[in-house]
Formats: C-alpha cells, structure tokens, sequence
C-alpha cells in the first residue's frame, strides 16, 4: 500500500458532479429515473457528496427541469450529502421545502460571465446572493450548509486571463455572505499549476483558509490533474469531479469539460489518498449512463479500464 508524500492529503472527498453541472451540459435530456439510478449508483460506488440537481427555472435549464421529481427519490439516500444548485430565493425555497440540506449558489469572478450567465454586473449578481445564503443560514437548528461556487477563477473567453486580486475580492465576498465553502472554478479549463498555487497562497493571506477551498477543475487543455495535485500540495482536500467527465461548458471552445472522477480516482489512488471510491463500480457506472447518452466516456481511465475488460 503507498503512503502519501508528506505534502499531500491522507484523505480527499470528492464533490461529485456528473448529476448536475455534467448532465446540464449534455445535449441529451435523461428522463428521472434514469438521474435516479445515475445516483443511487454514485454513492454506492463509495462517493459521500453528490450534486444531485439545480432548482433553476425550468425553462433556463431544461436537462434539469425534473429537479422537484429527482429529489424525492433520493431519500433512501442516508448518510450521502445530497446539495443542490439554487440560483435565488425561489431556488432555494424549492430546495428547502423538500428537505434539502446542502445548496450551492453559483457566482462569477469576471463582469463579463456575471454578464452572459445572469444578465447582470458582478455586485448586481453577488448582492442577488446575499439574501438567498442569508436565508439558508437563518435557520441554525436547520444547519444548511452553502456552497459558493466561484466560477472563471483562471481565465475567462471574453476578458483574457483573470487577476488574482479580483478572484480574491469576489471570494471575499462569497465568505463575508456566510458561505461554508468555496468552489474555485477553471470554468474554461485554462489554468496552471503555478497560477493555482498563487491563488491560494492570496487567498490565505486574505483570510480565506484552506479547508473552506475546493477546486473545480476543467481538462480543456489536459492541465486538471496537474492542477489538482497542485492544489493538494497547497493543502486541498475537496476536489470537485464528474463521473466519467460528463458534460462539457458551453463556453469553452472544445466538448472536454469536467475533470473526470475515474481519472482523479487513478491519480489518488496511485498516490496512496483514500477517497472511499471503489473505481470498478464508479467505471461501470460511466460505462452504463454513456451508453444512456448514447456516446462514449471521455474520460481516459474508463476508456481504459473498459477496453482492458473487454
Ligand atoms: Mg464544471
């Protein structure tokens, strides 16, 4: 059995994403039962947090219009965090009424994607913010945890490369809110090690510590593991991930999106990091929703491991 380095985590727990950011960016919509199973499958392969949906409207996000009919189902579901995506109050409203314990709200660092995802300037977004995370942690016997997701953190289409400093602003903001935790997102996929790095090293010097950051990284440019080993050097143990690197961003300019969980799976359990994941089951489980969407896994391990079985 491998030890970790002494630089690296003993542990790392995976937010896995193939449920909702993968599928809201699939072309193919999968009916609820099928969204069902994708998850029961997913935390019986050994995942302890998965993203199940989005209480957006409806008719913004049509792949996850179901979210009242999803969540329902996933009640047998003990002891696996469940959160949920919740774009505003109503969202969360939505999220709550149905027992939801953990929402995320979704937050831009750049003007320009505050633009193009909301219709509005990045205050005008995170003021939008404010009473929806104030109102998840009104209730303290509830004990509703909130998810900040951060997204172009690295670069961004339209404004080019995104300084630190103004990452660093916006995550301030988020934590300020009362958010629990930061999801750092490479939403184009462009980052580096040495740019990760240097954005947490800002980050705990602008007081947001180390244990409230989990990284969101995209494979656009194959930089995701790098990436990530990077971050857990830095001391990261959340790693965001999507089963079989389902879905894509509809801003980047080629399909490879998510960072897949089998490939992360691989490198940790090279590594010697416990992440509680079973890797043939997570594999079996691509292999069955790609064949659900009707085209095959990008992601490399289970190409691998699925040609190996074959
Ligand atoms: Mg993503």
């Amino acid at each position: 059995m491998t030890v970790p380095a002494p630089d690296l985590p003993a542990r790392v727990r995976i937010h896995e994403v193939g449920a909702r950011d993968g599928l809201q960016n699939e072309k193919t919509a999968v009916p609820t039962e099928v969204k069902a199973e994708f998850i029961h499958r997913l935390a019986d392969a050994g995942l302890t947090t998965v993203e199940a949906t989005s209480f957006v409207r409806p008719e913004w996000v049509p792949q996850l219009a179901d979210a009242e009919q999803l969540f329902p189902l996933l009640g047998d579901l003990k002891g696996v965090h469940l959160p949920v995506l919740v774009p505003n109050a109503r969202g969360l409203d939505r999220a709550l009424a149905l027992g939801a314990h953990r929402v995320a709200v979704f937050a831009s660092a750049t003007e320009s994607f505050a633009k193009a995802n909301l219709n509005r300037s990045l205050d005008e977004a995170l003021a939008m913010f404010e009473p929806v995370v104030a109102r998840a942690k009104a209730d303290r016997a509830a004990k509703v945890h909130v998810r900040g997701y951060l997204s172009m953190c690295f670069g961004d289409p339209w404004e080019g490369a995104v300084p630190v400093h103004q990452v660093v602003r916006v995550a301030k903001s988020l934590m300020d809110m009362g958010c629990d935790e930061l999801s750092l997102g490479d939403t184009i996929g462009v980052a580096t090690p040495g740019h990760v790095q240097d954005l947490l090293s800002e980050l705990n010097e602008e007081g947001v510590p180390t244990d409230r950051i989990g990284v969101h990284f995209h494979d656009t440019y194959g930089q995701a593991l790098a990436n990530t080993l990077a971050a857990l050097q830095h001391g990261v143990t959340t790693v965001d991930a999507s089963a079989g690197g389902l879905g894509g961003c509809p801003y980047a300019k080629s399909a490879t999106g998510n960072l897949a969980t089998e490939d992360l799976v691989w490198m940790l359990r090279g590594l010697g990091i416990d992440t509680g994941v079973d890797l043939g089951r997570l594999t079996a489980t691509s292999v069955w929703m790609a064949e659900q969407l009707g085209r095959p896994s990008p992601s490399r391990t289970v190409r691998a491991l699925n040609h190996q079985e074959q």
